[in-house]
């Protein structure tokens, strides 16, 4: 009996020894990932020199490129604390985006950006207002982005809402019912085909490349500054739509 135990203990201890050996190979593995994973680690953010280098175009190409890694679930790693002190310096973001509220827009991810590359204003609607156009004024004009994009996305609660004449104001949303307001010119503007309802998904995504299209004309109305920049190739003002399903954004 004594011998049997002898023999099981001598096969637990041969295993638990190989059971060991095999985890030290995985952690080493993992630990050579993670070295690789940190090699490829972004830790600068964008300087000023970089900002100066690039044309709207090539931005807008970068920010396609983002995307791509956004869809294929490859967004770029980051070491968050690096860029966060090197980002007391001072900032040169490429862009401004203007995007709606909807928490299923995340912005920087869309685009695979960080730290120090995009302002972001969001508004439910993406419309504009004097104040989202003052900043857009900031963001190129005084820290020198080089592209403005009014990014509406598929999905979006406040154009389904404007479509489908909700009625905030009998709510006591006073301030909803005219931002509500703001995006109808939008609806007017798209041609009837079938009902107008939210339900209609066709009617309706046309309505939100509208819309987005729409701000960008008020932006320009409402800025000869930002218009003026665009006249002389500085800047571009561009309208875009994420869709939801695919994570892309479609330029317009
Ligand atoms: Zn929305």
């Amino acid at each position: 009996m004594k011998n049997h135990l002898k023999s099981l203990g001598l096969v637990v201890l041969v295993f638990g020894m190989f059971s060991c050996q095999e985890e030290k190979k995985e952690v080493k593995e993992v630990a050579i990932e993670t070295a690789e994973v940190k090699q490829n680690t972004i830790k600068s953010i964008l300087t000023a020199r970089e900002q100066a280098n690039m044309t709207p175009d090539e931005i807008i190409g970068r920010l396609i490129k983002g995307n791509e890694n956004f869809i294929s679930n490859n967004l770029t790693q980051r070491d968050h604390s690096a860029q966060r002190r090197m980002a007391t310096i001072g900032q040169y973001p490429k862009a401004i985006v203007l995007s709606c509220v909807d928490s299923r827009v995340p912005v920087e991810d869309v685009f695979d950006l960080g730290i120090g590359d995009i302002f972001v204003a969001r508004v439910a609607g993406n419309i504009e207002n004097r104040d989202i156009v003052g900043s857009m004024e900031f963001a190129t004009a005084v820290a020198g982005s080089k592209l403005v994009i009014v990014m509406g996305h598929t999905q979006c609660g406040a154009v389904k809402h404007a479509i489908d004449n909700t009625d905030a104001k009998s709510m006591n949303m006073l301030a909803l019912d005219d931002l509500l307001k703001e995006i109808k010119p939008s609806i007017d503007m798209t041609e009837k085909t079938g009902e107008v309802s939210s339900e209609n998904t066709k009617f309706t995504n046309t309505v939100i490349n509208n819309n987005a299209l729409k701000t960008v004309e008020d932006i320009k109305k409402q800025s000869p500054k930002l218009k003026q920049l665009e006249a002389a190739g500085k800047i571009k003002i561009v309208a875009a739509v994420y869709d939801m399903e695919t994570g892309r954004v479609n330029f317009l």
